[in-house]
């Protein structure tokens, strides 16, 4: 689905982001390990994996993070970008604990650690822990337009992700607050439908009563 001109939706369990505009930046990677959404929406638009030249994961959870290999190794010219304090996860050279328990996904080693304030492929990175250590969220500047992963959740509403997904939910509580002072109109979650229009707005309104 084109959510707004050269971004498309992706659902999957957790929703997959495709950026198409002059590059092929695809943003998380489904908790199928074969990352056959992906490869079909490829296909259908006439794509080929290959085409794909970055993947941004958001944290490493198995609905983010399982089709990573697939696509790395359909398109091993793609550089694989997480937040700094996700890529060791990420790589599994250490174990991401939990919760929801131990992460077992096929290591794929990060080409790009991204750090807090820096640009990387037109997105501004927004360092935003707690629901994982180093979860990050991208906002597109130029289209007003935010991709939190995890740290939003709009499956029933617009709110925090449950506390038993959140490695700590106080941190992860902060991190809405901070999202809150960006400018942005269009809203995409991990889980939950996107928001198109005002989405800044909502999220400044229930984070002041945080
Ligand atoms: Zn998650």
């Amino acid at each position: 689905m084109e959510l707004v001109k050269g971004v498309h939706l992706i659902e999957t369990y957790a929703n997959c982001v495709l950026f198409t505009d002059g590059r092929l930046v695809l943003v998380d990677t489904s908790v199928d390990d074969t990352a056959k959404d992906i490869f079909s929406w490829l296909r259908k638009n006439g794509r080929a994996p290959g085409d794909v030249t970055s993947v941004i994961v958001t944290h490493t959870h198995p609905d983010h993070v399982f089709g990573l290999k697939a696509v790395k190794s359909r398109a091993p010219g793609a550089k694989v970008a997480a937040g700094k304090d996700e890529a060791e996860y990420v790589a599994r050279t250490k174990v991401y604990p939990g919760p929801p328990g131990p992460q077992r996904h096929d290591a794929v080693p990060v080409d790009v650690a991204l750090v807090d304030g820096q640009s990387y492929e037109g997105f501004l990175v927004i360092a935003t822990p707690g629901h994982t250590p180093g979860h990050i969220s991208l906002l597109d500047k130029e289209r007003k337009l935010l991709v939190a992963g995890d740290a939003l959740n709009n499956e029933k509403a617009l709110g925090p992700m449950p506390d038993q997904y959140n490695i700590d939910p106080k941190q992860h509580r902060a991190s809405i607050k901070k999202l809150a002072n960006y400018e942005f109109e269009t809203l995409i979650v991990g889980h939950g439908k996107p928001i198109l229009k005002g989405a800044g707005a909502q999220v400044k309104a229930f984070a002041a009563n945080l």
